[in-house]
């Protein structure tokens, strides 16, 4: 037991590196009526906040932190002096189930060094799922991370057992991943991700079509028999992990694979972990992190191209010519996000002439930009209006941060006037600093 535990203390410490959340969605499965374990549905699957405010679920390990790989930026490459450890698949079965029954865990993302070869490793971890879903019946979520170098037929059966699958693409350039990461090839990450997108449709696309006959009347003569229940593969999708601050690729930059990565692949999520300066690193490395407030800024940039219609080139426009020098969103560094105010606030300053939006007349997709409105206060906005006009006490009840809405819509008694086209409205939002702890022996 206690080889056990160190082994669970090397392993599970190697993966908080991996980004993981399963709130993006999985297919509903559960163990009421007393059949089989586990359930993905109810609160979901438990997050848990890693000291540097990262994102975390609960059991989330590697197989093994032996890796023949050197990948600069990894703790777990070749060549690092960390201590090493290897799960056999039964042990990491009987983990996951003794933390599921102690209700520890609500599911297990299950990542790993590559050992011997891509196919090895991907056997292995595709083993784990399986004995977890086929010999015990486990509901739980499953996110198995894969290895793009594996052969198809191994990310096939992944995708049968696993709720979500992911590849890394690790960097967000060819360029920054042949020098960081020179054993992989960003061709085949792609390849991988183009393989695994075709299957999660077609099987997306077969249960719907099953769906659709179960809903035709039963006893029509003649009426074809019910089909076969379609194979899932990876119901909650995929999602791939990009390194921030690692090499020297700006936000622009970032934004722009993501967008490739969501348009090309139909990724469910695109993760983003800034880089953590690890020992005895390559001088090809910073000497340290980027600051943690770039990531939350991608998320957030992240989120907006997902959920409001906006564009990477929006919301990171290209650098400006001379001209133009200063009007970049936000104050921000050319190709890089505002620190000091999220991306939408940053994108409405540096567009005055777009507001102020009124908010009795105005279409869904420009409520979206007005910074402040999420997509539900818009949702409900748009429902209120269809019977009376907004006014100012509409948003006020909304508990909408008024302070950051109004000086960028107008309602029925409520103008902005001249506070957009105040030099000091950016000042007015600019993210103040942290207080922080005095010393006391200073
Ligand atoms: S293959 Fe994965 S575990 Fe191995 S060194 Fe590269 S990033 Fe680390």
């Amino acid at each position: 037991m206690h080889r056990l535990s160190s082994k669970l203390a090397i392993l599970a410490d190697a993966a908080k590196y991996d980004a993981s959340c399963a709130s993006s969605g999985s297919a509903p499965r559960h163990s009421v009526g007393g059949r089989g374990i586990g359930s993905t549905e109810g609160m979901g699957i438990c997050h848990s906040y890693a000291p540097d405010g990262r994102c975390i679920s609960l059991l989330k390990i590697l197989l093994t932190n032996f890796c023949t790989y050197d990948c600069l930026y990894c703790v777990n490459r070749v060549s690092s002096n960390v201590p090493r450890a290897r799960f056999t698949v039964q042990e990491v079965v009987d983990l996951t189930l003794d933390f599921y029954r102690r209700n520890c865990i609500e599911g297990l993302f299950l990542s790993s060094g590559i050992i011997q070869s891509p196919d090895y490793t991907m056997e292995l971890v595709v083993e784990v799922a399986r004995v977890l879903r086929e010999e015990h019946d486990f509901r739980g979520y499953i996110h198995l991370k894969t290895i793009p170098d594996a052969s198809p037929e191994l990310l096939a059966r992944a995708g049968r057992f696993a709720d979500r699958l992911s590849i890394n693409v690790e960097l967000p350039t060819p360029e920054g991943l042949a020098s960081l990461a020179p054993e992989k090839n960003g061709t085949a990450i792609r390849r991988s991700m183009g393989r695994m997108a075709v299957r999660i449709a077609e099987a997306r696309d077969a249960r719907r079509e099953q769906q659709g006959a179960a809903a035709q009347p039963r006893s029509l003569p003649g009426a074809p028999a019910r089909p076969a229940a379609a194979p899932a593969f990876a119901p909650a999708g995929q999602s791939t992990q990009m390194i921030v601050g690692a090499d020297g690729a700006d936000d622009r930059t970032i934004l722009a694979a993501s967008a490739g990565l969501y348009g090309g692949f139909g990724l469910r999520r695109v993760y983003y972990s800034a880089f953590s300066p690890i020992p005895d690193a390559s001088r090809a490395l910073p000497p340290a992190a980027p600051p943690l407030v770039r990531e939350h800024r991608l998320y957030q940039a992240d989120w907006l191209m997902r959920f409001y219609g906006f564009s990477h080139d929006e919301i990171v426009p290209p650098a400006p010519g001379p001209a133009q020098a200063g009007s970049a969103s936000g104050g921000s560094a050319p190709g890089m996000l505002s620190l000091d105010m999220d991306p939408k606030l940053a994108w409405a300053v540096a567009h005055p002439e777009r507001f102020p939006v009124d908010l009795n007349r105005a279409p869904r997709e420009l409520l979206l930009r007005v910074p402040g409105l999420g997509v539900t206060s818009v949702d409900r906005l748009l429902a209120a209006r269809r019977v009376r006009r907004l006014r100012h006490a509409d948003l006020a009840r909304l508990r909408v941060p008024l302070a950051k809405v109004l000086p960028f819509v107008e309602a029925a008694d409520h103008r902005p006037g001249r506070l957009l086209e105040s030099p000091r409205l950016a000042a007015s939002f600019a993210r103040r600093p942290v207080p922080a702890q005095a010393e006391l022996f200073a």
